[in-house]
């Protein structure tokens, strides 16, 4: 509530030491929160914005890059790689499950050109966590000074991410999702080897460098969404206040709760193997409209809920848990949720899935 009220209030001129101080810390608090080097740049974007500039510093044309394509983000690399002129060179695989180690590992060794590795934490659109540590591990294992840059924007807050730890080269943000506030910022924190290795592209307002130069006296190159950056502010206080470990925690057992009322509701998880704590996508069963369902619960319960995408689309829904959620609101979500199944002459007796939700979440509880 502080932070939604923040973005109404009065904010600083943004060159003055009111705000760098904001701003600065603001960058701590992510740091520490990913285990970062140093303070990630705060972008005035959306997290795409933060994807594309991690192409544009990080490469130039002609470079053999490596995109895991297990979903619509996934494919999203690949894309702005080739916009870029990349030789982009993706993996695919099934939505909801995990890239293959060996498979990523064999084609570096096939392509040793290929400088950089491009993947998601979590893969919003299947609901599938990545294990980012271990696949780091193994990349390293055959090429040592690759790139391996993490699209992260929604599993911060919900997964663990250790950027020294796991020797990341660069993690991306955003501030709709873990942060819990509107869209418009995005975040890059980038290793020494990737500050090493920027490249001489053509760039303007994405200039990785130029933003260090100035946000390491605490300000942006540019104006920076100001409202915004406040209300970041805020909620990084209270996460801060919170304890890192108590929030990866909270995700756990809300996300573990809601798959198990999903499951109740007699609905599968696309990504069963290993499941994000961000958000649970489930396969709908053909005889129920996905589409309806969705408008459904947004124009008769006000709950907003997202559906499938691309080839996805209408076979799918992606119940989010994430950021500064309650559990309650889940509660009334998955009611809703159950008397809109029913509507659509799914058998299930109602309350299964909130109950079972309610359940699941207090003998777990903190
Ligand atoms: C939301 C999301 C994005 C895109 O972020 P925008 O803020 O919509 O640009 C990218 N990657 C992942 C994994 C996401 O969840």
């Amino acid at each position: 509530m502080n932070v939604q009220l923040a973005a109404i209030e009065s904010y600083p001129y943004h060159r003055t030491d009111e705000f760098y101080k904001i701003f600065a810390n603001c960058g701590k608090a992510l740091a520490k929160f990913i285990d970062a080097p140093t303070s990630p740049l705060i972008l005035s974007s959306s997290g795409t914005g933060a994807m594309e500039a991690a192409i544009t510093n990080l490469t130039k044309p002609g470079d053999s890059i490596l995109t895991l394509n297990g979903g619509k983000f996934g494919q999203r690399w690949g894309e702005i790689g080739n916009v870029y002129e990349c030789d982009v060179h993706e993996l695919s695989f099934p939505w909801g499950q995990e890239p293959d180690t060996a498979k990523i590992c064999e084609t570096l060794q096939n392509n040793p050109r290929i400088k950089a590795i491009f993947l998601q934490a979590n893969e919003t659109s299947s609901g599938a966590a990545y294990p980012v540590e271990d696949i780091a591990k193994a990349v390293r294992s055959v090429r040592p000074e690759i790139l391996i840059i993490v699209d992260a924007i929604s599993a911060f807050g919900a997964e663990e991410v250790r950027m020294q730890d796991w020797d990341l080269d660069a993690v991306v943000m955003g501030s709709q999702k873990g942060p819990g506030i509107p869209p418009g910022l995005s975040f890059i924190s980038l290793s020494a080897r990737a500050w090493g290795s920027i490249s001489k592209r053509p760039k303007f307002y994405f200039d990785l460098e130029k933003e260090r130069h100035q946000q390491e006296k605490g300000m942006s190159a540019f104006t920076p969404a100001i409202s915004l950056v406040v209300q970041l502010s805020l909620a990084l206080k209270n996460m801060q206040e919170t304890g890192w470990q108590n929030i990866l925690r909270h995700h756990q057992i809300a996300a573990d709760a809601v798959r198990s009322a999903m499951q109740a509701l007699g609905l599968k998880l696309l990504a069963a193997k290993r499941p994000s704590n961000a958000l649970t996508a489930v396969i709908l069963p053909d005889t129920v409209d996905g589409k309806a369902l969705v408008k459904n619960l947004r124009e008769l319960h006000q709950m907003t809920v997202a559906g499938g995408q691309g080839h996805m689309a209408g076979k799918l829904l992606r119940f989010a848990h994430l950021g500064a959620f309650d559990p309650g609101d889940i509660a009334a979500g998955l009611l809703a949720l159950e008397q809109e199944l029913i509507r659509q002459n799914h058998s299930i007796t109602r309350g299964t899935g909130a109950g079972t939700f309610w359940h699941h979440y207090h003998s777990q509880s903190l």
